[in-house]
């Protein structure tokens, strides 16, 4: 019985005029900033580049964000050699002192909380509520694995009479991150801080459509006193760059999130020796999910309405913990569905930075396309229960839009019901018992987050028991892991190694060694 003492970061409480006057004066201050070239910093400086891409708005993409320049395969070389060059010292460095660069890079984050949730917003189409959150979680993480470092640093003795035992653990090298966009400051925020406080040297490759939101923490990690050469901001092309890093004989770990398919090829192209290399790599991937909720005949519909719309169409749908498919048991299906479909209804769909939306644009044309795909093929699968516009707030400019979706009678086999559409859109499924909803729940390649909205213990005993999933969430929202408490990872195709935000994360950054001696 271990209660948590870790504070968490608290959310901006919008109901405060002043907080939302912060909010609006925030997005004045960044909009000018807009449209500027974005550079990799490399051995402490910032570097010109032959290639560069542009970063729009989802919400109206005629909204330049920023022209991002690409590092090049010599660029990464470079970069690389700076971080193997910068290894020793940082290795050696006191981890209460990397632990103290987390938290002042944690208070200078809550200082600019304002000013970089604007820049989430504007970048992937982020609502304001929804980034704030995710504000707090980068907040969380810096201060967090600031704690774990120093408990880890602690070590473990076993002397017995005559002989010392020590268990410590050292770093493992140049950790290469690759971080996504849906949460484009918190993950990557969490990856690249839990490498570096751990002692190894960071390459943060973020991903293409966020890396203007990137730049804003590498700001933060400079100013909190990050040493020259310890961390590399690497903006450059996964399929390239990103793959040349990976199999890399000097790479030493990779930590990933992002889709099945690359963390796949990740995991498969790290295992491969490469001529040089002294050491087996270390992936962390975190990947999809394709998962469920399940609503049981003794359920609060209240509450099994609104987790399921929160968890289904909050960010759109672009999360890797939302719910996609609603399983539901007979003698409550129909009463279900037609609430869920009314209570869709009520949802703003519109620009990010509109004050009413609740479901913004996707990230963008992309995305846009291969879930209108999932939503053609769901119409030869199932029958539509419904189909929003988007966007439906006034003044909507045209943006990378999907309204929610609901599809119904959706057989379990489904190529909806099976595949990760990253997108609002919702299978609904019926079940006859408890038992065989729970077997539909199991039935996919994933096991990241479930949901369970039931009164009866039998179920949710049955439930905690067999429901294959790293999240299980009871009677609330699937969404929105929150840091020391709800340590967030899954198995099956979800993903490989432990739990963000708990206390087996940062292990894995590290090597542990045993020293004895005979005394
Ligand atoms: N940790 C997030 C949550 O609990 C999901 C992370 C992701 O989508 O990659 O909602």
């Amino acid at each position: 019985q271990k209660t948590t003492s870790f504070k968490n970061a608290s959310d901006t409480d919008f109901a405060q005029v002043v907080n939302r006057e912060r909010a609006q004066a925030a997005l004045k201050t960044v909009r000018p900033q807009l449209g500027k070239t974005i550079l990799p910093y490399i051995n402490g400086e910032f570097v010109e580049t032959a290639e560069s891409i542009n970063s729009v708005n989802p919400s109206d993409p005629t909204e330049l964000v920023a022209k991002i320049g690409m590092a090049s395969i010599e660029q990464a070389e470079t970069a690389l050699n700076a971080a193997k060059a910068a290894f020793p010292g940082w290795k050696a460095t006191p981890p209460t002192e990397r632990a103290r660069i987390l938290r002042k890079a944690a208070d200078l984050m809550e200082q600019r909380r304002p000013e970089l949730s604007v820049w989430v917003m504007l970048e992937v189409g982020k609502e304001l509520h929804q980034v704030d959150a995710e504000v707090s979680e980068a907040i969380d993480f810096c201060r967090y694995y600031a704690d774990e470092m120093e408990r880890l640093d602690r070590g473990h003795n076993y002397d017995i009479a005559g002989e010392n035992n020590r268990l410590s653990y050292q770093p493992r090298g140049i950790a290469l991150v690759i971080s996504p966009w849906n949460f484009p400051i918190a993950i990557t925020t969490g990856m690249t801080v839990a490498a570096l406080v751990t002692g190894n040297c960071v390459i943060l490759k973020p991903a293409e459509a966020s890396t203007a939101i990137a730049a804003q923490l590498m700001q933060v990690l400079i100013e909190a006193g990050i040493p020259q050469g310890v961390f590399q901001f690497l903006p450059a092309k996964g399929s390239t760059v990103g793959a040349h890093l990976v199999k890399h004989k000097d790479v030493h770990m990779i930590a990933f999130t992002g889709s099945q398919e690359v963390g796949c090829q990740i995991y498969a192209n790290a295992a491969q020796l490469q001529p040089g290399q002294k050491h087996m790599k270390r992936v962390i991937a975190e990947m999809g999910g394709k998962n469920a909720v399940i609503v049981d005949e003794s359920s609060d519909l209240d509450q099994a309405v609104q987790g399921v719309v929160d968890s289904a169409f909050g960010y759109s749908g672009q999360k890797c913990s939302a719910c996609s498919r609603a399983i539901v048991l007979e003698p409550v299906y129909d009463a279900f569905l037609e609430r869920f479909v009314e209570a869709t209804k009520s949802l703003h769909v519109g620009p990010a930075d509109h004050p009413c939306t609740k479901v913004g644009p996707v990230v963008d044309e992309t995305s846009m396309k291969r879930i209108q795909g999932y939503i053609a093929t769901g119409k030869q699968e199932a029958k539509v229960a419904l189909e929003m516009l988007a966007p439906n707030v006034s003044g909507a400019k045209e943006g990378y839009y999907v309204g929610p979706t609901i599809f119904q009678d959706v057989a379990p086999t489904a190529k909806i019901a099976q595949e990760e559409i990253f997108g609002p859109v919702v299978a609904v499924i019926k079940a006859k018992t408890f038992q065989e909803a729970l077997d539909i729940a199991n039935r996919t390649n994933f096991a990241l987050t479930g949901g369970l909205y039931s009164r009866t213990p039998s179920h949710i005993e049955q439930a905690m028991a067999e429901f294959e999933v790293g999240n299980l969430y009871i009677n609330r929202n699937t969404t929105g892991a929150i840091v020391s408490r709800q340590p967030f990872g899954g198995f099956k195709l979800s993903g490989v190694g432990s739990k963000a935000g708990g206390p087996d994360y940062l292990i894995q950054f590290l090597e542990p060694r045993t020293i004895t001696e005979n005394v």
